[in-house]
């Protein structure tokens, strides 16, 4: 258990131990009662030896596979599940309700196991990634290319933001190690506290290789100068700092990664035909209130914007008004309480400051920014502020609107004339992380989805039918894009297996294909096959890349055509009516099936007895490219391309590369056969 009597004295964690800076500690206080919860400094710590730590520690995740690095962070993320009990109780110090808190600690684990399970699924267990299919570069395969992906040498740092503590920092911290990288994490000051527990946490369970996770709680002093191209920068705040820190100049003269999530003005969109009477107007109302209120409005992707129909301003601004009203403000740990504190007292002056600029072109039409009511705590004392609706009669007139972030609890009604306008109105924030419309109707989604997109990393379209099962215009996930152009920063996060490549580094490797299957680990054509026992009575233990069968032939006969059109019910006319199909520009006359070819193909290379081939899981990337005639004869060569055995199971995937051709040698049909093999087989 926590002990909440005295304030904690934050350390950071560098090379190899838990460590206090050297200079005056700065008192971190309670968002909502202003005790003090934590004391934190940093300063006089080495960060160049950290920087230098850490890139040794990369070696240690070098070594290990993708798997095995999933299978770790797995083990981390059900560790801090068990003890997220003690994450809730030091939350409620932040200013977070309960509900608040699960989009942070819950968010942020399962994001961890997210990619933890994603990555086992969808990713080789290796070391080394492949982007795309090989390509042939001379007629003979003598020579050809592979994009590979592998970890940077380097550090990623993570600069965060104060909003959220922990899923901020795990959500960049899965891919990262995942990919294979280093990082050294560095909260924001306000909410550190919660961070560093984490951390503690995560590094107790003994897991990660040293140095592959350290924390810095206080400034990263002189960190940036000593950056190296093969190090990334992530960070998490406000546009004016993140500017600032992409313009340092050892950023700029190494070509360090450097990506920025900074300022959003997200909106949101009532369709034209969600009118007061249609589910959607209902679900846009409680969308735009889940949005303000959530966190205190302190979340990236908080909608800033509420762009609407203007015949509907009336009834949006009277339900929003009405709703705001039911709002308790309070204590984060009151059961009473909807919406908990503003971050700091400092944070809530920033926000009443940020309303004062957002007058300049809107007016206030609920809500009073400086007259606080509060359901428990103290108004004072607390960073507590009611929720705020301003109205801009003029949005394309009304600029402070879409340049000045009010992050807390605080929205604009902007009336549009048609959807070109409600579109040109959203594309005035410059590019926002997130969007949504409201609409039941094709035609809308279609014209303002496609006219928002360029502006937005995620759109989310709201309706009826995914009333109850929508996770929410707020909600980044872990398998979608997370990040926007512009304003919004220009970097991209998460995204599923998409987001280990920010830790990587992309190279088109030339060569011949049997050295290329040495680099990537996978058969390509050109490379050593070899012929011998039939590649499905080998288990793991056995099979190599370039095992291969090549079958005898078998000749398609037009009663094979005739019996499996009737066996099947497809008898599509291409392969019933001679006359038919000589008319179609494709063919000289009646052809095989597509899945006869694939069937008798299997026929062809199967080998029948029970061994150590366990299923077939799938096809991947067929193509039919020549026609099969009765007459034809077909062969097939398979060939073992990639092995993958899995960490945690008695058996792998194996892929493999399936060409089926004809007596004259041309391709019929090409495709990768995916089947599962055990690991040892006593046969
Ligand atoms: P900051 O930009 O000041 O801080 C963000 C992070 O950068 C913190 O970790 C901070 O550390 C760090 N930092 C600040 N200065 C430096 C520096 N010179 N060198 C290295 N790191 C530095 O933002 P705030 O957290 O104060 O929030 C301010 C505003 O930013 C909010 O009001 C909101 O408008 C916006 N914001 C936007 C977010 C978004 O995703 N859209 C998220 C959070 C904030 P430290 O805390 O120790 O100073």
């Amino acid at each position: 258990m926590l002990d909440a009597s005295q304030p904690m004295r934050l350390q950071s964690y560098l090379c190899g131990a838990w460590r206090d800076g050297r200079g005056a500690c700065k008192p971190l206080l309670d968002a909502a009662t202003g005790a003090v919860v934590a004391e934190i400094d940093a300063s006089g710590l080495d960060m160049a030896e950290a920087l230098a730590h850490g890139r040794r520690a990369g070696a240690a995740l070098r070594a290990m596979t993708v798997h095995e690095r999933a299978l770790m962070l797995k083990a981390i993320g059900l560790a801090l599940l068990e003890q997220k009990d003690d994450f809730h109780a030091l939350s409620l110090a932040t200013g977070a309700t309960p509900k608040d808190g699960w989009i942070d600690i819950d968010g942020g684990i399962g994001t961890l196991l997210n990619y933890a399970s994603k990555a086992r699924r969808e990713l080789p267990n290796s070391r080394v990634l492949t982007d795309g299919l090989t390509e042939a570069l001379s007629p003979d395969n003598s020579f050809s290319a592979r994009h590979i992906l592998t970890p940077l040498r380097g550090v990623a740092v993570h600069i965060n933001a104060f909003n959220f503590p922990v899923w901020g920092m795990l959500e960049k911290l899965a891919p990262n190690l995942l990919a294979g990288m280093p990082a050294i994490v560095k909260p924001a000051s306000q909410t550190a506290y919660l961070t560093e527990l984490v951390v503690r946490r995560i590094l107790a369970t003994g897991l990660l290789p040293e140095g592959a996770l350290q924390l810095v709680c206080g400034s990263v002093g002189d960190m940036l100068d000593h950056m190296t191209g093969q190090d990334v920068v992530t960070f998490t705040g406000s546009a004016a700092t993140g500017q600032m820190l992409k313009a340092h100049p050892e950023i700029i003269g190494n070509s360090t990664r450097f990506t920025m999530e900074a300022d959003s003005l997200n909106a949101c969109i009532l369709g034209p035909d969600a009118t007061p009477d249609t589910p959607e107007f209902d679900l846009f109302i409680r969308e735009v209130m889940r949005e303000m209120t959530a966190k205190a409005g302190q979340k990236c992707t908080a909608i800033r914007r509420v762009i609407i129909p203007r015949a509907q301003t009336g009834a949006v601004r009277d339900a929003l008004a009405a709703r705001m009203a039911e709002v308790a403000v309070g204590l984060p740990g009151d059961k009473a309480t909807r919406m908990g504190a503003l971050a700091s007292l400092a944070q809530r002056d920033d926000v009443r400051a940020a309303i004062a600029r957002l007058q300049a072109g809107a007016e206030i039409v609920a809500g009073n920014p400086d007259a606080v009511r509060v359901a428990s705590g103290d108004a004072e004392r607390g960073a507590f502020l009611n929720p705020v609706l301003l109205y801009a009669d003029q949005p394309l007139a009304a600029h402070a609107v879409h340049e000045v972030e009010a992050f807390g609890p605080v929205a604009t009604l902007l009336p549009y004339d048609s959807p070109d306008q409600a579109i040109e109105i959203a594309a005035l924030g410059k590019g926002s992380l997130v969007s949504s419309l409201f609409t039941n109707a094709p035609e809308v989604a279609e014209e303002i989805v496609l006219g928002l997109a360029p502006f937005h990393g995620r759109v989310m379209i709201g309706n009826r039918d995914s009333a109850k099962s929508s996770t929410g215009h707020g909600s980044p996930l872990p398998m979608l894009v997370h990040g926007g152009p512009g304003r919004a920063g220009g970097g991209e996060e998460l995204g599923g297996m998409r987001g280990l490549h920010h830790y990587m580094q992309r190279s088109a490797v030339q060569g011949t294909p049997r050295l290329l299957a040495a680099v990537t680990g996978e058969w390509t054509k050109g490379a050593n096959s070899h012929d011998g026992t039939h590649p499905f009575r080998k288990s793991l233990a056995e099979l190599r890349l370039g095992d291969r069968i090549v079958t005898e032939q078998r000749e398609i006969t037009l009663a094979d055509i005739e019996h499996f059109a009737s066996f099947t019910g497809d008898t599509f006319y291409a392969h019933m009516d001679e006359d038919a199909a000589r008319a179609n520009p494709f063919f000289d006359g009646r052809v095989a099936h597509g899945y006869l070819i694939v069937s008798f193909a299997a026929g062809l290379f199967v080998q029948p007895d029970p061994g150590p081939v366990l299923a077939n899981y799938g096809i991947d990337n067929l193509r039919f490219l020549t026609p099969v005639y009765p007459g034809d004869a077909l062969g097939v060569t398979l060939t073992c391309k990639a092995i993958n055995p899995r960490a945690d199971a008695d058996y792998g995937e194996v892929r493999w590369d399936c060409e089926v051709t004809k007596q004259d040698g041309s391709l019929v049909a090409q495709y990768d056969v995916l089947t599962m093999v055990a690991k040892e087989w006593k046969g």
